[in-house]
């Protein structure tokens, strides 16, 4: 079998959800686990964040897993739904949505169904992406209130710039503007707003990346901020090439030697979800030690420089990124943001959860 793999640590996503709980100890915690739990599987992500106050996803089959394995929890769909043949399931398995558009509220208007529908009704406070301008939220909130297949209301908006300096400020101040007269709980903070801003913690907070153990500051490290990596990318060197003065590596020659140098190759490439644009110089670890990659990565292998870990032989193991090198570091190095790198692990790629 190819030695590749992903492990997931079960206990760093609860201890990740407790500093979120410690952070906002009054709001109620909604882990964030689309786009299969930010890579590391939807079903381990909910088993170790299983005492979260709520889970938000994005489609319908999503919901419909969790509520298969017994999650009684409020989950929610970060978008609503999509078409009106959604909704008669969306209720029959307690589903929470959000509603951002005129075209939803209108479907929700005309839909026949056993009973009503919790609902995140979105505010556009800036972003510009999904939601009712503030100006419009009383009016759509009258509408909401008369419709007879909606239940519960929650009030929410979304941060643009809660990880940068411009901060939240302005955005708080319209929400606040716009939701004021209005009794409904509230729910606002990604995981920046939740390390940073604790005027934006609300009823409740949508926690994602911190619960996967990276930082969503640039300024601070996930270690800083009190969290432990959940995903340890690893796999093994399958065959050791050395580079005399004057010689190449791989696609492009991108790497040219200036002394003999060892090489590894690692049973790891972009097909698996390492990232292509990941430079000569990343860094990587090699039996415990750190080293960089080297040369253009491939498709299902990469390159790294043994020259300093003599022990390194076939079948010695690499961390791509996980406990001795954070999947921050690796991001940064090829111009990207840890979330993309999660999120991009593989279906190739074997995920297993330990303790
Ligand atoms: C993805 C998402 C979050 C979580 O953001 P993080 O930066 O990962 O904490 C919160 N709210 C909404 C609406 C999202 O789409």
């Amino acid at each position: 079998m190819r030695p590749i793999q992903a492990t997931i640590s079960l206990s760093a996503l609860e201890h990740n959800l407790a500093v979120a709980k410690s952070k906002a100890p009054q709001s109620k915690v909604m882990a964030v686990v689309k786009a299969n739990g930010y890579g590391h599987g939807l079903l381990n992500a909910a088993k170790g964040l299983k005492l979260a106050d709520g889970f938000a996803i994005l489609c319908l089959d999503e919901a419909l897993t969790l509520r298969s394995a017994g999650y009684k929890q409020t989950i929610l769909m970060l978008e609503g739904f999509f078409s009106a043949d959604e909704l008669p399931t969306i209720c029959e398995y307690a589903i929470s949505i959000v509603v951002h558009s005129h075209k939803q509220i209108e479907i929700l208007e005309n839909a026949s169904l056993a009973g009503p529908i919790s609902i995140h009704l979105k505010m556009n406070t800036g972003m510009n992406r999904l939601g009712f301008k503030p100006h419009d939220f009383d009016s759509v909130l009258a509408r909401l209130q008369t419709c007879k297949n909606v239940a519960d209301i929650t009030l929410m908006g979304h941060f643009a710039t809660a990880d940068e300096s411009l901060g939240i400020a302005k955005p708080l101040e319209v929400f606040k503007q716009a939701a004021q007269a209005h009794q409904y709980p509230q729910s606002l903070a990604n995981s920046a707003a939740l390390l940073r801003f604790p005027e934006a913690h609300a009823d409740w907070v949508r926690a994602g990346i911190m619960l996967y153990g990276t930082s969503p500051i640039a300024e601070d490290s996930a270690a800083k901020c009190g969290l432990k990596p959940v995903m340890q990318f690893t796999s093994e060197i399958i065959s050791v090439q050395t580079l005399e003065a004057g010689e190449s590596l791989g696609y492009g020659h991108r790497f040219t030697a200036t002394k003999k140098t060892r090489i590894g190759v690692v049973a790891c490439g972009y097909a698996d979800g390492y990232p292509r644009h990941a430079t000569n110089g990343t860094p990587i670890v090699v039996a415990g030690k750190l080293t960089q990659t080297l040369g253009r990565v491939s498709m299902d292998m990469l390159f790294v420089d043994i020259t300093g870990i003599p022990g390194a032989e076939i079948g010695t193991a690499v961390e791509m990124w996980g406990k001795h090198v954070s999947v921050d570091e690796v991001a940064q190095a090829a111009g990207t943001i840890s979330y993309e790198l999660l999120c991009a692990v593989a279906p190739r790629v074997p995920l297993k959860a330990s303790s």
